[in-house]
């Protein structure tokens, strides 16, 4: 199954919204924010384009999307000034998947320019916001386009389940998970890690097409620090704790067994060396300058979400904060195979397997960040 069908971000800015339930990607976007000003500073500096054409990859839809946009233009805005040099135009596209909530971004566009303008004031330079609709690991833009690409929190989606987690005689080989679990065979773990190789190397391989030589680009995914050949990993357990919600509720007959026995998810987060060996085997396309590693605790911002809505930690328990934000991402692949009627029971079982969780672990998620030149 093509994660295009099934995969999107709950749209809209409703409780149960990507929109609303972003906080930990929006910490992922705070910490690489060094890291993007290195390198909005560096395309600056080495070719300074009249209109600095931008993409950022797997944008969702919701207060990150245009802050993103905002935070990119005024690094080039302050660094123009410092240089004594006029401000660029930007053309920006922001990318997603076609089931992707567009709409939302739209609307949010003349405030949004609005802002920019009576902010920037005359330094103001026109502004071109435009949807990209369509899957990274292949083409969008044409040749030598782009002069920056950003991605943050969407390489570790994959391009499809894999296709290699069923058995010869047609079984499934990952019964009773939904995703890379310490119960998995090996077969299942080389089934995602080698599908993470073919997506990456395409992602790649697109972008030097697309990407003018000089321009540069910062990814910020998911990862793992999972030793290689082995599936016991912190960054899946929460996946497994999804898995072990569904497993109750197949006990209970909430659920088909075989429902749950065909479904995996699309979504693989590459351990530093896999990432790294798909750069050094695409070969001489991209320059890397920075390739780190910080980690961000499952329940981090917590404390903005509860002020947001008024509630006290003892009510609402970081269990159901951690759940929601995973609710966001996943929940349109799950209604998918299993129904929108047992949601609200799944993710209420989901969060009291989390909080029981964090009693005892100081759970964290892994993030990559890698930043490179295009060469000549
Ligand atoms: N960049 C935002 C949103 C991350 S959510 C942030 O940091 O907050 C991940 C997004 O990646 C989702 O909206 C999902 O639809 C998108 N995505 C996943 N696979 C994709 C693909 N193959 N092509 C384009 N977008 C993709």
């Amino acid at each position: 199954m093509e994660a295009n069908q099934i995969l999107y971000m709950n749209g809209g800015d409703g409780e149960t919204s990507y929109a609303k339930n972003s906080l930990i990607q929006k910490e992922v976007i705070l910490k690489a924010k060094s890291i993007l000003e290195e390198s909005v500073v560096r395309l600056s500096l080495s070719s300074f384009p009249k209109c600095v054409k931008l993409a950022d990859l797997g944008c969702s839809s919701g207060p990150n999307t245009l802050s993103l946009v905002w935070e990119i233009m005024d690094i080039i805005y302050a660094t123009c000034q410092r240089v004594n040099h006029k401000a660029p135009m930007f053309q920006v596209f922001l990318n997603d998947l076609p089931g992707n909530d567009f709409n939302t971004i739209f609307r949010s566009l003349p405030s949004f320019y609005e802002k920019l303008k009576k902010e920037k004031g005359s330094e103001f330079e026109p502004c071109f916001i435009a949807g990209m609709p369509g899957t990274f690991y292949g083409r969008l833009f044409p040749d030598c386009f782009l002069h920056f690409v950003y991605s943050s929190n969407s390489l570790q989606w994959r391009s499809q389940v894999p296709e290699g987690l069923v058995g010869e005689s047609g079984v499934p080989l990952n019964k009773g998970n939904i995703h890379i679990a310490k119960t998995s065979p090996h077969h299942v773990l080389k089934a995602y890690s080698d599908l993470f190789e073919k997506d990456f190397t395409l992602f790649l391989r697109s972008r030097s097409q697309e990407m003018v030589p000089g321009g540069q680009m910062v990814l910020v995914m998911l990862g793992s620090t999972r030793k290689a050949d082995s599936s016991s990993n912190q960054s899946c357990s929460i996946w497994e704790l999804l898995g072990f919600a569904l497993n109750d509720m197949v006990l209970e007959g909430k659920v088909e067994e075989a429902k749950l026995d065909w479904f995996n998810l699309p979504f693989y987060a590459p351990t530093i060396e896999e990432a790294k060996a798909v750069i050094q085997t695409e070969g001489t396309s991209f320059n890397i300058h920075r390739f780190e590693t910080f980690e961000v605790a499952w329940d981090c911002n917590m404390d903005e979400y509860m002020s947001n809505k008024g509630y006290s930690f003892e009510e609402a328990g970081r269990g159901k904060y951690v759940a929601m934000t995973m609710r966001v991402v996943a929940e349109s692949m799950l209604v998918g195979h299993f129904g929108e009627e047992i949601m609200d029971d799944l993710f209420e079982r989901f969060s009291s397997k989390i909080e029981e969780y964090l009693e005892v672990e100081e759970a964290k998620h892994t993030i990559i960040t890698i930043s490179m030149t295009k060469n000549v």
